[in-house]
């Protein structure tokens, strides 16, 4: 690490709670600053840092070991690791972070990293053996093993983690059959021209397909699982692994007056609203990505983890001094069935799609080579490529070069006068969600 000249900072010692991407970030980017105090990251899962999007791709497959996806972490960056114990409590008056080991973590600066776990739809038999979620790299691990013995697995949701397991599945030679309420793959992730050209590529592999299709039941049986489809269908498998979703990991910020609605609710420039020294990076962090709009949302990938974890870092070492707002331009990518699918920007659905094939002509436009422009009165605002990676590198760098215009406050509300009406009694939704609905 080259030296650096100190930085004046309101701060001696920094924890940051979550030791994922955006959390190693804040760490070593505070280095990079200059900041010569303490640096303390609390993490919950055992190991060292990893990169987590191997945990549905070259892990499961066998093509990676742990120990090739572990995250590289600046050299001589003076981090002390706390890893194996979970924050389970914040103290934002005394700014004490207290830990399930009964340790209690002092600090002036504070980065709030602690992503998202898995999100399974209440009432399912969580943690029955042959029942599996896919988060963490002991997750990933636990599946290896199990399909080793395994011949046909159900796979509930095609996003982005349900078809790279399915992927894995079949490159693995087991039987697969992939479960969606939608009616083609990738739906919230790549919008439906690649989605439904995703779609094709999944059925070619083998993968069968119950698309448009939600979960009614999950059964116990001798050996695996019976699932039950809404249309009546009954799939047997050895395992089922589900890939529903995630929510963030807030649970142990309950109490401390920060609204954890939907992750942590921050500033445009990550400071953590109500707190005073706290930032957030991450899947976690809720904020408004003033390039796009004012209102706040997560944004759950691995680059955005990144960046948000850096630009939190200067944003914590700024302390009350005005700072940029964070504008990053989200991107991702994923690898399933021999294509290389990445996206940068926003897909919103009322813009112009524009679809570019590398070579015309051919069925399988996707593994050819597609790039898909989503554009905003004139403006590219988003792209999607498959199997275009050259394409894709040259048309991202002149999307995140373009000058940031920040977007309008949205219209301030007219106030209502009319009288609200009391919601009716007896229309609430059951408790209870049916496995129909969560599916
Ligand atoms: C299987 C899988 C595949 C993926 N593939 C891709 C991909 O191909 N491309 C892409 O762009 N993105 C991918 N992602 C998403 C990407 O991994 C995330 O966006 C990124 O990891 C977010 O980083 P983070 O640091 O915000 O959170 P996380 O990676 O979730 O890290 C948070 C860490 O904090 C720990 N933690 C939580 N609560 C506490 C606590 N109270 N105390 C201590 N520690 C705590 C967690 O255990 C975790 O280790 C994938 C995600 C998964 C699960």
């Amino acid at each position: 690490m080259r030296r650096r000249r100190a930085v004046r900072s309101a701060y001696d010692r920094v924890v940051v709670v979550g030791a994922g991407r955006a959390g190693v970030a804040a760490a070593e980017e505070l280095r990079r600053a200059g900041f010569r105090g303490e640096v303390r990251v609390i993490g919950d899962e055992p190991g060292a840092p990893y990169d987590r999007p191997a945990c549905s791709k070259g892990l499961l497959t066998g093509h990676r070991r742990p120990a090739d996806v572990r995250m590289p972490v600046l050299d001589g960056a003076d981090i002390t690791w706390h890893l194996g114990r979970r924050a389970v409590h914040l103290d934002p008056d005394d700014r004490v972070v207290s830990t399930d080991t009964g340790e209690r973590f002092r600090y002036d600066g504070l980065v709030i990293a602690s992503g998202a776990r898995a999100a399974l739809p209440r009432g399912w038999p969580v943690g029955e053996a042959g029942l599996h979620t896919l988060r963490t790299i002991a997750d990933a691990w636990a599946l290896r093993g199990a399909l080793r013995d395994a011949q046909r697995v159900v796979v509930i949701g095609a996003g982005l983690t349900g078809c790279e397991v399915a992927s894995a599945i079949r490159t693995l030679a087991r039987d697969c059959v992939l479960v969606d309420s939608m009616p083609y793959v990738l739906a919230n992730a790549v919008g439906e021209t690649v989605g439904r050209m995703v779609t094709r590529e999944v059925a070619r592999d083998g993968v069968q397909l119950r698309l448009g299709r939600r979960v009614t039941g999950l059964n116990r049986r001798r050996r695996g699982w019976l699932v039950e489809l809404d249309d009546g269908d009954e799939v047997l498998a050895d395992l089922v692994v589900t890939t529903t979703g995630e929510r963030p990991d807030v649970d142990w910020l309950d109490g401390t007056g920060i609204d954890i609605s939907d992750g942590v609710r921050c500033d445009e420039s990550l400071r953590v609203l109500g707190v005073e020294g706290v930032v957030a990076a991450g899947t976690v962090a809720r904020w408004p990505n003033l390039r796009y709009s004012h209102r706040p949302r997560r944004c759950g990938h691995w680059i955005a983890a990144l960046e948000q974890g850096r630009a939190a870092a200067h944003t914590l070492l700024a302390g009350e001094r005005e700072i940029p707002p964070v504008t990053l331009v989200p991107r991702f990518w994923s690898d399933q069935y021999g294509l290389r699918v990445q996206v940068c920007g926003e897909l919103p659905s009322y813009a112009e799609v524009m679809v570019t094939e590398m070579r015309p002509g051919r069925r399988d436009a996707a593994r050819a080579g597609v790039l898909v422009g989503y554009h905003d009165e004139g403006r590219l605002v988003g792209l999607v490529a498959v199997n275009a990676p050259h394409a894709f590198t040259s048309i991202t760098r002149s999307m995140l070069a373009a000058p940031v215009t920040l977007a309008a406050p949205a219209p301030v509300a007219v106030t209502a006068t009319a009288p609200v009406p009391a919601p009716a009694v007896g229309t609430a939704r059951p408790a209870a969600r049916r496995l129909a609905e969560a599916s």
